[in-house]
Order: C-alpha cells, then sequence, then structure tokens
C-alpha cells in the first residue's frame, strides 16, 4: 500500500467521511506546506500525551498539569451537586454547557444502544455509571437527567438506563428525561441553546 491509500484508509475511518472524501484530504495535504505537515503530525501523539479521561464524567479534559484524575466541571464547587446530566457523547456535553442552562454535572455514556442490541454494556458505559451514581450519591445527588437525542436509539438506551438505575436510585433520586422541547429526531448536539433551555425546563 503506497503512502497515499494508507492515509486514505486512516481518513476513510473517521465519522462521516466516505472514501472520495477521505482521498481529497490526503491530496490536500500533499499541497500543504512542509512546516504545517510538521505541525499536524506533532500535535497527534500530544492528544494522547496531553488528555485524559475523567475519572468522574468521562470526558476527554486536557491534564498536563492535573494530578487529580477529575476535570475542572467535575472539581468545581460551584457546580450544582444534586444535578446529574446523563449524556452519549463529549460533543453533547460542549453543547449542553454552551447554551448555559445547566449547572449540574454529567456524565458522558460513550455512545447509544440501538433497539434490539442484546449487550448494551459493551456499547456504553454501564459499569462505570453505577460506580459514580454511587459515588455521587454520597455527595448529595438528587436527581438523574437522562438527556439523549429524540430518536429510537436514544429512547431505547434510555428505557435501559431506567431500568438499570432503577434499583439503586430508590426514593432518595428521581429520573428524569429531558422534555419534548427536542423535536423528534434532533440530536443534541445540533440543538441550539433555547430548545435544550426548553427541553430542561420541561423534563418529566
Ligand atoms: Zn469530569
Amino acid at each position: 500500500m503506497s503512502v497515499i491509500e494508507e492515509l486514505t484508509e486512516i481518513f476513510r475511518r473517521f465519522p462521516g467521511v466516505g472514501p472520495r472524501q477521505a482521498e481529497r484530504f490526503v491530496y490536500y495535504l500533499l499541497r500543504q506546506r512542509k512546516d504545517y505537515l510538521h505541525k499536524m503530525a506533532s500535535l497527534i501523539p500530544e492528544l494522547e500525551n496531553k488528555t485524559k479521561i475523567c475519572d468522574l464524567c468521562q470526558k476527554f479534559y486536557i491534564s498536563e498539569t492535573d494530578q487529580t484524575g477529575v476535570c475542572k466541571i467535575c472539581s468545581s464547587k460551584n457546580r450544582d451537586q444534586e444535578l446529574l446530566m446523563i449524556i452519549a457523547r463529549d460533543a453533547d456535553l460542549h453543547s449542553v454547557e454552551k447554551s448555559g442552562t445547566f449547572n449540574g454535572n454529567y456524565f458522558i455514556l460513550g455512545g447509544t444502544v440501538p433497539v434490539l442490541d442484546k449487550e448494551p454494556a459493551k456499547r456504553i458505559r454501564l459499569g462505570k455509571l453505577k460506580k459514580v451514581v454511587e459515588k455521587r450519591r454520597e455527595s448529595g445527588l438528587k436527581e438523574i437527567i437522562i438527556a439523549l437525542s429524540a430518536n429510537p436509539e436514544g429512547e431505547n438506551t434510555a428505557d435501559i438506563l431506567k431500568k438499570e438505575l432503577q434499583n439503586m436510585a430508590s426514593n432518595e433520586i428521581k429520573i428524569t428525561l429531558l422534555g419534548r422541547g427536542l423535536s423528534t429526531g434532533t440530536e443534541l448536539e445540533y440543538s441550539d441553546s433555547e430548545t435544550i433551555k426548553n427541553a430542561l425546563l420541561n423534563r418529566f
């Protein structure tokens, strides 16, 4: 395999990128200056060396000077410890943070579970979630908000979470879902601030 083919293969695996587009990326790189290519190549190992996954919310964060294993949001004393929002991906967290409508903590599932999938624990961080809920219960957790996209996969995942968390939540922790401020088929990641705010206000 030539270097062009090999790099094309790598780009092909990026989300939403087809073979033609992957090839276009490679030819784009071929036309760039050397210092651009070197900069890009040197940033990739830094992704591995300078980031960590937060022990609590599971988000990627810049960890250069950090020894705690916990991101800024999770270590902040100003966040509402009574609220925990469960979301699918890092990008969802950024959308909700940007909307400025939520001041609790997060847990990133790492994906959603397709309808009829038999092994949800392989798709989402179920075990880790239970441990985090247990830990947060000790610091006053009162409500878990399931905030997944309004599509069959999101709803299926919400059902699984409700079942899994119900036993541990008991009476002291309420489990709620985002309201239908999110219209059907909407991805949380692409929702505007107003929509997220309404969905949060109308949670049930
Ligand atoms: Zn965190």
